[in-house]
């Protein structure tokens, strides 16, 4: 079974960074390494809010298809996401990565940068204390939850 349990992992980590090498950006170091995109990490087909959920959504399915936690999340920047976020806490054997933790360390990366000032963080659900924090500290903007769009405003540190 622990074998069985690895093979799963690789693949679905050598899935992950296929559809990371798949996603142009447009612009910026990142962009380099794409060639054609991956029907997960795309741009949204509709404008505002309601397409870039759809697309925290689809990382949400793609999560469950690879067989982790039911978690997705972008962080956009300038109209555009810039970072896609899967839940991996399973598939990554990582506590700490949750579909948020994700979506930040990729923003980062593909950005170049650990300050996320000027990006928003679209979420399938509302962030625990450990996501929030993590937006807190990249910077971001705003956080954006849940189906129905709830703004959660700024992220915040909280006290224990
Ligand atoms: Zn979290």
């Amino acid at each position: 079974m622990p074998e069985n349990h690895q093979d799963i992992a690789r693949l679905s980590r050598r899935a992950l960074l296929a559809g990371f090498a798949a996603t142009p950006l447009g612009a910026g170091a990142a962009a380099s390494q794409g060639a054609t995109q991956g029907a997960a990490y795309r741009q949204p087909s509709s404008d505002g809010a309601a397409g870039f959920m759809a697309v925290a959504e689809d990382m949400l399915k793609k999560a469950v298809e690879e067989g982790d936690q039911p978690f997705g999340a972008v962080v956009v920047k300038d109209g555009r996401i810039v970072g896609w976020g899967p839940s991996r806490v399973v598939t990554d054997t990582d506590p700490t990565a949750h579909a948020e933790m994700i979506a930040l360390r990729d923003a980062a990366k593909r950005l170049g940068t650990n300050s996320l000032s000027g990006c928003t963080m679209y979420s399938t659900s509302h962030p625990c204390p450990m996501c929030e924090a993590g937006a807190y500290w990249a910077g971001i903007d705003r956080f954006v939850h849940g189906r129905g769009g709830t703004d959660g405003g700024a992220p915040r540190l909280r006290r224990c």
